[in-house]
């Protein structure tokens, strides 16, 4: 891969099976949340790439991004395992649905999409604006950066089912750039909720994780 080779500053579990691996930023790297960057290791002899979403608000000297850990998977084990000053390669960043400084922003995120939202989240508050987010999981991560965005003023849901009755009215109320993080069954459901509380499901900017491993 024609990636940079970067330091691993800390892995942190910010939930069950998820860490959040930070990464010395490379040379030149201007990245913005919920743009991708694709990350490359060796791992018994053979080189696995994939792609993972930032979830730190900026890139300035390290970036963020939040790894769920698949079992069976051949790279997200090998990542949560890596310890501060370990390497790992970077390409990118990649990838069009990233916020740009949008005034209101609702974000729609399942699973590790939760990553690119609280990145979202905490950027887009800091410039100012109104920040929604609809986090699906049963057995959330990034609860305190979570928390931390509620207390700061966004309106923050976690639920089991994004297309229940009260996200349908948070979503039909809240105005501004929509977006949707996280495995292709969810930006179905996504989609399906945007419907049903009259929102325009195709003006969101999304990014599709790929098939969800039990899937
Ligand atoms: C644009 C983009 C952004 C992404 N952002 C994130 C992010 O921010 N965070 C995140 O956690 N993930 C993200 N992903 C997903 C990520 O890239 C990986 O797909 C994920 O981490 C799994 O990789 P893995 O190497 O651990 O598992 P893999 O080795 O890819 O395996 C995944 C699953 O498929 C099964 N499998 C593999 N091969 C076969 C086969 N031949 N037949 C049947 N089953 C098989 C495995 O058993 C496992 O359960 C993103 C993906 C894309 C495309």
């Amino acid at each position: 891969m024609d990636g940079t080779e970067v330091a691993v500053r800390g892995v942190e579990t910010v939930g069950t099976d998820t860490v959040a691996l930070t990464l010395e930023t490379p040379e030149g790297f201007d990245a913005r949340p919920g743009q991708f960057v694709q990350l490359a290791a060796t791992v018994d002899g053979e080189e696995i790439t994939r792609h993972y979403t930032l979830s730190s608000p900026d890139a300035d000297q390290t970036f963020e991004v939040t790894v769920e850990i698949d079992p069976e998977g051949s790279l997200s084990p090998y990542l949560a395992d890596l310890e501060s000053g370990d390497t790992v390669e970077v390409a990118g960043p990649f990838g069009d649905s990233f916020y740009e400084s949008e005034e209101r922003v609702v974000v729609l995120a399942g699973g590790p999409g939760v990553g690119p939202a609280v990145g979202i989240g905490e950027r887009a508050h800091g410039e100012g604006a109104t920040v929604t987010v609809v986090y699906e999981d049963d057995e959330p991560a990034h609860e305190e950066r979570l928390t931390a965005l509620a207390e700061a003023g966004a309106s923050v849901v976690v639920t089991d089912d994004v297309s229940s009755e009260d996200v349908l009215e948070i979503l039909a109320d809240a105005r501004g750039q929509t977006f949707i993080y996280g495995f292709a069954d969810f930006l179905d459901r996504a989609h399906a909720a945007l419907d049903a509380a009259n929102v325009d499901a195709e003006e969101a900017k999304s990014e599709n994780f790929g098939p969800a491993p039990d899937s």
